[in-house]
């Protein structure tokens, strides 16, 4: 009877995860010893940007929903800004035309596995297999391939990073500020922990998947934006960490390119955070 109740729980718990798409869990993040292999990650894998202008990135993971996409697209476009999708690739099969909207409203779309598998614990073949599924399926719906990867749950280990990185061309993309709408707290919850948290060169996790996420976002964004917030895509906001060529602006005004160094900070990575 006990054994009986215990699978039950079980299943109830994978249904649960499987409903939810993401549930906590301990990534695998290795960390880095030598100084020279976490130089080698700074251009890799990136959790924030250093910036010293409040540009941020809203990322969205997950998706597409059939229903909660659209509706977050719709508000998006309103308010003229760009974030970046993190998509599952099974999703993308199913609704490839909510990708190719996102796209050509010139939003990101970045490769988050195919079935939302915890890499940290797969054999190389079958990460590839998930990553490589994932990218035909961007470049089916969208016509070009992605240059982003999330891991789900944020968990990936660091020889992973790298061939990875080698082989697709991907950065590996994180976050520094997480508002846990897995666990649907409500939208003032969420809304409240992102503006608690968020600072300049911010890759803002969240969930385009559930109700309460989007149901945050026209308040959060709003309030965001009084702060002074700006939004880009996540390569956009890498782009603008990349040292200028040129020397910097000596009066860093409202017109001049933002000048930030890249702070990947790979001892930063969301070991306490894993959503994803
Ligand atoms: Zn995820």
């Amino acid at each position: 009877m006990f054994f009986l109740r215990l699978c039950s729980l079980c299943v109830a718990v994978l249904v649960a995860t499987r409903t939810f798409g993401a549930e906590p869990e301990t990534p695998l993040q290795t960390p880095e010893k030598s100084g020279h292999k976490a130089r080698a990650e700074q251009n890799i894998t990136f959790n924030s940007v250093q910036a010293d202008r409040p540009y941020i990135a809203m990322t969205f993971d997950d998706g597409p929903s059939a229903t909660l996409t659209p509706k977050l697209l719709d508000l998006l476009a309103t308010r003229h800004i760009k974030v970046t999708f993190f998509v599952i690739g099974e999703n993308v099969a199913e609704h490839p035309e909510i990708v190719a909207r996102a796209a050509r409203e010139g939003h990101e779309i970045g490769n988050h596995s195919w079935s939302h598998p915890n890499f940290g614990k797969m054999s190389d073949d079958n990460v590839r297999s998930q990553l490589r599924r994932t990218d035909d399926a961007i470049r089916s719906a969208t016509g070009n391939r992605p240059n982003l990867m999330r891991p789900p749950y944020g968990s990936i280990t660091a020889r992973e990073k790298h061939w990875i990185h080698d082989e697709f061309g991907y950065r590996i993309i994180l976050w520094d500020v997480d508002p846990y709408d897995w666990k649907r707290p409500g939208p003032a919850v969420v809304r409240n922990r992102i503006l608690k948290e968020t600072q300049p060169g911010s890759i803002v996790l969240s969930h385009d998947i559930h109700p309460g996420t989007i149901e945050a976002m026209p308040s959060t964004l709003d309030a965001l934006e009084a702060k002074g917030f700006k939004f880009v895509t996540v390569s956009e906001l890498i782009r603008m960490a990349t040292p200028q060529a040129s020397h910097p602006s000596p009066q860093p005004g409202r017109n001049a390119p933002t000048k930030a160094t890249p702070s990947p900070s790979p001892a930063a990575s969301p070991v306490s955070s894993p959503s994803g």
